[in-house]
């Protein structure tokens, strides 16, 4: 009988859950330095899991189709156009000094990466689910089962990323599973498997992490002193991601929270709280029956006196 935890430190969740001997935990390492933008993974992603079209329209925001994940987007790549502050502080717009590289030294950028679940070491979406459609996978890995779920949309305000949504159509939600039915025949995920410069690098998450390490290294020597990793570290507050993201700048820029924390985490003091809250209301109930009824027998008692002692002076 294992003991379920819903925050802090977790080595192997997939033996959380209840699997007996899983394999290796696997999962993503985004590099988005070597994001070239072209959206393989969302295609391959489309393709591999026939999921519907999800916006054909001109956001506005560079080449950004559809803003965010969704129930129909479940890669995402985010495109992000950013003027570098030039040497003394000031930011130039890089289109009224002709674009690129300017005179005094502000220069345009392009931050590109593709985002995707996390697949949460202590994932709430799955915590919060009644029907058992959101499971752990015997690779560490978090599934929705589309067949099982009943449209209730208790996971979505559960994730900390805002990943999981109900489809409008019929209510049912729908997210990443990390191609479980690949996996499953040994195969790599389709998104990391179409990614053409290794942005998206799929494996067992222990190597996942010290290859990240050394590439952040790589970055720094060669003077990338603003890269870092994101989701990497197992100590965070959902416990590490499984699909972690080496970044060029702060998390909210790419629309990632900062500091995210599976929303659980204070399940079992708020369990406790209402335990407490609910004896002491129990418990009052008790006391002011037992003091009604002792005041209510003294009651008669005094009365019963009374009359007898009004007897025996006539
Ligand atoms: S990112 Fe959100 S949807 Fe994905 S496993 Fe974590 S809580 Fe669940
Ligand atoms: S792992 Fe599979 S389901 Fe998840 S984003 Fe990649 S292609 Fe899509």
């Amino acid at each position: 009988m294992t003991h379920h935890l819903l925050s802090g430190p977790e080595h192997d969740p997939a033996r959380d859950a209840g699997h007996e001997n899983p394999p290796p935990r696997v999962g993503f390492f985004t590099d988005t330095s070597v994001c070239i933008g072209c959206k393989a993974c969302e295609v391959a992603c489309k393709e591999w899991n026939a999921i519907p079209e999800d916006g054909l329209t001109f956001t506005g925001m560079s080449y950004d189709n559809t803003l965010g994940l969704g129930a129909s987007t479940w890669r995402h790549v985010a495109f992000i156009e950013q003027s570098v502050p030039t040497s003394d502080g000031r930011t130039e717009l890089p289109l009224v000094s002709g674009g690129g590289t300017s005179a005094s030294g502000g220069e345009l950028r392009w931050l590109m990466s593709s985002d995707v679940c996390k697949h949460c070491t202590h994932a709430a979406c799955l915590d919060v689910c009644p029907t058992g459609s959101l499971f752990r996978t015997e690779f560490g890995t978090v599934v929705v089962q589309d067949d099982i779920c009943n449209g209730c949309g208790y996971c979505v305000p559960a994730c900390p990323y805002g990943v999981i949504e109900q489809r409008p159509s019929d209510g049912r939600a729908f997210k990443c599973t990390m191609c479980y039915d690949r996996l499953g025949a040994g195969l790599e995920p389709a998104c990391a498997k179409a990614c053409p410069t290794e942005s998206i690098q799929f494996g067992e998450l222990e190597e996942l992490r010290e290859r990240a390490a050394l590439r952040v290294d790589q970055l720094h020597k060669e003077g990338v002193t603003e890269a870092r990793l994101y989701g990497h570290d197992p100590q965070d507050g959902v416990g590490g991601d499984g699909a972690f993201f080496l970044l060029l700048d702060e998390p909210e820029v790419y629309g990632l929270p900062p500091d995210p924390v599976v929303t659980t985490r204070d399940l079992p003091v708020m369990w406790r709280h209402a335990a407490t809250a609910a004896l002491s209301l129990v418990g009052g109930f008790a006391l002011s029956f037992a003091l009604t009824g002792l005041a209510a027998r003294t009651g008669r008692t005094r009365t019963g006196r009374t009359l007898t002692g009004r007897k025996g002076r006539t």
